[in-house]
């Protein structure tokens, strides 16, 4: 089968690999209708030291379950399925808590453990637990919308549960990219008054517009506190959703909650340790957030996808064949493209 391999930074190729099948009795093989790019690619496209063997790319796909292992109890071959980011068995006590990110015997795609899903298919790990049987068709009009739940409209959504955003209150999201205007859509819907999103890219901002944002902050570093303290009367947001992971973005978050608000982050950290500790001590600010349990929300966000009343599939902006999936990395990393979907 054909799939995505990352050699090293810049070096994305697609390649003939051995085809995905079913290793142990709780796996199923899916055959992917849509995949996407993340903006967590974009890490090891800047920065992964060259390796002979390459990683397989993707942890974001919606697919056709192809095969099922012998102890597989909920899937059909037909059935179409949603796929995490994350495998998870769904019966461990951090899966019961709905942290299915911390499952006991849980893991994530696009590792040396398990192939990635940009690709012609994928084994799924704990099937049973990890996908989700959607209720339409492979070519439903919906799919851009139905394959953000993968990863990037539950990311958003946990980092505005992490961030304790509820009816009234004020909000601001770092970060204008998939995640970020996902984000935003998760404010909205959750209730917020105000939606501040601080990010400079005009057709990003105006998507952000379009899902909910009331201000926009293009400014940076000290100049954007002070404009998100002018926007809320002096004091801060309540909710600070940090959708970047960089020092200076999380430096931000933290400036710019108000005393006893709350950071949610799910920009996945670049450094090992976190800015702002004593601003967040002194102004008692929760810190919260982590790969988001995508799987725990895909029942809740749903029926708002189906229903129409939320359209996270707007952060696509290209639509490209698997062959040409190099090119969509080099399109997301240059900016020219928000948000790539992969149909294979
Ligand atoms: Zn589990």
């Amino acid at each position: 089968m054909r799939a995505t391999v990352m050699y090293g930074a810049g070096d994305v190729r697609v390649e003939n690999v051995p085809d995905a099948t079913v290793s142990e009795p709780t796996d199923a093989v899916v055959r992917v209708t849509r995949a996407c790019i993340c903006g967590s690619d974009l890490w090891p496209y800047k920065t992964m030291e060259h390796t002979e063997g390459g990683r397989a790319m993707g942890h974001e796909a919606i697919g056709v379950v192809d095969a099922v292992g012998a102890d597989v109890g909920t899937l059909k071959v037909g059935d179409l399925v949603v796929m995490p980011f994350a495998f998870s068995d769904g019966t461990c006590e951090f899966c019961h808590e709905g942290l299915q990110t911390s499952c006991s015997h849980g893991g994530f795609f696009g590792t040396a453990e398990v192939p990635g899903a940009q690709a012609e298919a994928v084994r799924v790990p704990q099937a049973d637990g990890t996908l989700f049987v959607l209720p339409v068709s492979e070519d439903d009009a919906l799919m851009p919308s139905l394959v953000t739940l993968s990863d990037v409209m539950g990311t958003g959504h946990h980092a505005a549960v992490a961030a304790k955003v509820g009816p009234g209150k004020t909000v601001a999201v770092v970060g204008d990219g998939a995640v970020g205007l996902c984000a935003v859509i998760a404010a909205k819907r959750l209730g917020a008054e105000q939606i501040i999103i601080l990010g400079r890219h005009p057709d990003r901002i105006a998507l952000a517009r379009e899902f909910g944002a009331t201000q926009v902050v293009r400014e940076r570093g000290d100049e954007a506190v002070e404009r998100v303290r002018e926007l809320t009367e002096g004091y801060g947001v309540h909710s600070v959703l940090e959708c970047v992971g960089l020092e200076q973005s999380e430096l931000t978050a933290i400036e710019i909650a108000r005393p006893g608000g709350a950071v949610g982050r799910v920009g996945v950290p670049q450094d090992e340790t976190m800015p702002a500790s004593q601003p967040a001590f002194y102004n008692n600010i929760s810190v919260s957030g982590g790969p988001a349990p995508v799987r725990a929300y895909i029942e809740e966000l749903l029926p708002d996808i189906l229903e129409g009343r939320i359209e996270p599939g707007r952060v696509f902006d290209r639509v490209l064949g698997l062959d040409e999936v190099s090119d969509g990395y080099r399109a997301m990393n240059d900016r020219e493209a928000i948000k790539v979907m992969v149909s294979p």
